[in-house]
């Protein structure tokens, strides 16, 4: 297994990253604006508009993995209406109670809790219409497990939305990004959450993330149909999309 570039032991992944966002959770938000100057806001916002959630009311059920802090089920609450459903779903423990408290004022509306595996999804078959994951996939060890447990918990007709990092293929920018990920953001890390190893992981994961030919690829093998995606900001992000037929 890897742990960003370092090879560690059968089942030792999970736990690293675990301790990652344990670290990380009480300043995660901050850190994600300082880290892309505020650009994980519009890259959010683009995920969301092409979900294009109903606006009238019908029990659309979002199921959110890796939801962390609840950024996107913030956002699909407040583009498709306090009634609908969300559900969001992460491993994390410490993150999961950074969402919590960003709920609690509107605790009828709240967004349902499950603490939970996305290789493993505590959740009944056929039952979303949809399942998004933001920033969430490169940290599983099974990728393949988890896109097969997203087609799982999808009902027929139901949508798969993927927001991650991903490859720049832009001449220049490709330089600059690489100069910034591997020198500045360890060093921000290090400053504002006092963890720069953390930060090193991350941008590590990045790079040893498939690029977005093939995670389409690995989209359509676990049976999604219509697999599609948009670069944003050069690559430097990408939204991926497929569809449960
Ligand atoms: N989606 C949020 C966002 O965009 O702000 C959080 C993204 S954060 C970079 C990654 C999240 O993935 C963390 O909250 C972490 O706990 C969670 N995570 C890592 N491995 C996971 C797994 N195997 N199953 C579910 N969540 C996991």
């Amino acid at each position: 297994e890897q742990f960003g570039f370092t090879a560690v032991g059968e089942g030792q992944r999970q736990k690293l990253v675990n301790q990652v966002f344990a670290r990380v959770a009480s300043r995660y938000d901050l850190m994600n604006d300082l880290m892309s100057g505020g650009l994980h806001r519009l890259w959010k916002d683009d995920l969301i508009n092409w979900l294009a959630p109903p606006r009238t009311p019908n029990d659309f059920h979002l199921l959110d993995v890796a939801g962390g802090t609840g950024d996107i089920a913030a956002r699909f609450l407040k583009a498709a209406g306090d009634d609908e459903c969300c559900t969001i779903c992460d491993i994390s423990p410490e993150m999961l109670k950074v969402a919590q408290k960003r709920f609690s004022d509107t605790p009828a509306h709240a967004p349902r809790i499950v603490s939970g595996d996305a290789a493993n999804l505590p959740l009944p078959d056929e039952t979303m219409d949809a399942y998004t994951i933001a920033f969430g996939i490169r940290n599983v060890t099974e990728i393949d497990k988890a896109l097969s447990e997203a087609y799982r918990v999808l009902k027929t007709g139901g949508r798969f939305l993927c927001l991650e990092f991903s490859h720049v293929d832009v001449p220049l920018l490709d330089t600059i990004y690489d100069q910034y990920s591997f020198k500045a953001i360890p060093v921000l890390g290090g400053l504002v959450a006092g963890d720069s190893e953390s930060y090193k992981y991350l941008v590590e994961s990045i790079r040893n993330f498939p690029d977005q030919e093939d995670f389409s690829t690995m989209i359509g093998d676990a049976g999604f149909a219509q697999v599609r995606y948009r670069n944003l900001t050069g690559g430097i992000a990408a939204i991926h999309s497929g569809w449960k037929l």
